[in-house]
């Protein structure tokens, strides 16, 4: 491990990943300074903290590197273009992300890290993983880019036997010598690219995962951006590249068959070509995009060794996170569901793949995408639309482009009740038989805190649909 005692270390950023950071590099002796160019209320309250323990903070200022400084680590999220690298590499100061120091800092015995990114799908994947860790009885967890830092599990008083880590584009971006033992990319559709600069920076960004891997390598068949990265990457000598695909898998890949995911990668005994793991109707839930997770968690366990049946028993006992095709309730046999977190096309066009009558309410921030290739795709299985928030009209010009036989409702309301009234015109468009599908393809701050607010707000005005009779409070 390396060691940091005495080092001048400057941490750029005051926030999730910021604080622990400068907490952990300071409990470990180095001469921390926090730079952050914003000075609320909420970072003056953090700066009080880290002083108190003797870090240094400079709050109003995240362009210039304070003088002496040897190291500078960032929160992943500062854009590789900002002042404080550049001064850095003028003075031949290396950047780490956390994601960095927490692979400098752990030792040559710790836990082997399963790495997973991807546009979307990247927490699904990295919790059905720990799952089926768990079920194989291995000391494991989820972290990352998810809930428990990289950071804390590695410096933390647990021990582990393997890690399933979930690793943004950002983060990738800082971490230039961390090597997984395998590694998969779910997927890459334009997302980020203010901050890469360009969908070359982040497939590349992305790509990092795989170097260095051991055993395997996992890609999409269905992305072939996703096995270029595999062939562009510099991996150990024996490491395989290894294809999932919703389809009949060939040789080294994982597929499904008559409703079977399969491993014909890692299979043992001659006369097998293919290893049964699970049946589709053991993933939660059994839409086409989410198959396609559970396939990369499995490829990824058995690289690790995981039997085939803690695939399934760890397939069986995952649930999905809050928000992501979530089914809040059935009302006159219309079913509503709750996909908040689709906050890009990309993942709103494999949650409306999911579906086939579908009442959809989108809309929010569109961060630069266009709706024409969503729109065109999942036509034939709109009922109806119902838009809102900020930039809905790119949704509506798009409908009326490709699909003006889709009735929609236009929302123009902004206000905490939006939403009601959106699930009320989704109700009214709705037939029985139908899915009402919240997945926004957007971002949600124009209207609410954070996509769970969204979900939350929407789950509550379907709930006051339900006839008091039925027994519901
Ligand atoms: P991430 O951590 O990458 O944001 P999540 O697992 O939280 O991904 O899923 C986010 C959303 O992306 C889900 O709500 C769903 O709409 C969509 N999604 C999940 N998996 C996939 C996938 N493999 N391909 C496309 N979209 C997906």
């Amino acid at each position: 491990a390396t060691e940091l005692a005495g080092v001048r270390v400057t941490v750029a950023g005051l926030g999730v990943s910021g604080v622990p950071a400068a907490r952990a590099l300071h409990a470990l002796g180095a001469v921390v300074t926090v730079v952050n160019s914003g000075d609320g209320e909420r970072e003056r309250a953090e700066a009080e903290g880290l002083r108190e323990l003797g870090v240094t903070v400079r709050l109003g200022d995240g362009d210039t590197l304070p003088e002496g400084t040897a190291l500078v680590v960032t929160a992943p999220g500062w854009k590789p273009t900002s002042p404080l690298f550049a001064a850095a590499e003028a003075a031949g100061v290396e950047v780490w992300g956390d994601v960095e120091l927490a692979w400098r800092l752990r030792d040559e015995s710790a836990a082997p890290w399963l790495a997973v990114t991807g546009t979307n799908g990247k927490t699904t994947t990295v919790q059905m993983l720990a799952s089926i860790l768990k079920a194989a009885g291995l000391r494991t967890a989820a972290v990352g880019n998810i809930g428990v830092s990289v950071l804390d599990a590695v410096l933390g008083e647990e021990k582990y036997d393997v890690l399933a880590v979930e690793l943004s584009s950002y983060q990738l971006h800082w971490a230039p010598s961390v090597r997984p033992h395998s590694a998969a990319v779910l997927n890459l559709a334009p997302d980020h690219l203010d901050w890469h600069g360009s969908m070359e920076a982040y497939a590349a960004d992305k790509g990092r995962i795989y170097e260095g891997n051991q055993v395997a390598c996992v890609y999409n068949t269905a992305d072939p951006a996703t096995e270029a990265l595999v062939r562009e990457a510099d991996v150990e000598e024996g490491a395989r590249a290894i294809g999932f695909t919703l389809g009949s898998p060939g040789p080294s890949q994982f597929g499904v068959v008559d409703g079977i995911l399969l491993d014909r990668a890692f299979v043992e005994g001659r006369h097998k070509n293919a290893q049964e793991l699970a049946e589709v109707s053991d993933v939660q839930p059994p839409a086409p995009h989410n198959i396609a997770n559970a396939l990369a968690a499995a490829a990824l366990a058995r690289a690790f060794g995981v039997e085939p049946a803690a695939v399934r028993d760890g397939l069986r006992a995952f649930r999905p996170d809050a928000h992501r095709i979530a089914l809040v309730e059935t009302v006159d046999e219309v079913a509503y569901v709750d996909d908040s977190k689709a906050t890009n096309t990309h993942a709103a066009e494999a949650s409306l793949a999911a579906y086939e009558s579908i009442v959809w309410i989108a809309g929010g921030l569109a961060k630069g995408a266009t709706f024409d290739e969503l729109v065109i795709r999942s036509a034939p299985r709109l009922r109806g639309a119902v838009l809102m928030g900020a930039d809905r009209a790119l949704i509506r010009e798009a409908l009326a482009r490709h699909a003006p036989e889709v009735p929609v409702t236009d929302l123009e309301r902004t206000d905490t009740g939006a939403m009601a009234a959106a699930v009320e015109a989704a109700r009214e468009l709705s037939r029985p038989g139908d899915t009402v599908l919240l997945a926004p393809a957007c971002a949600s701050m124009d209207m609410f805190t954070n996509y769970g607010k969204r979900g939350e707000a929407f789950a509550e005005a379907v709930r006051a649909l339900v006839p008091e009779s039925a027994g519901h409070d």
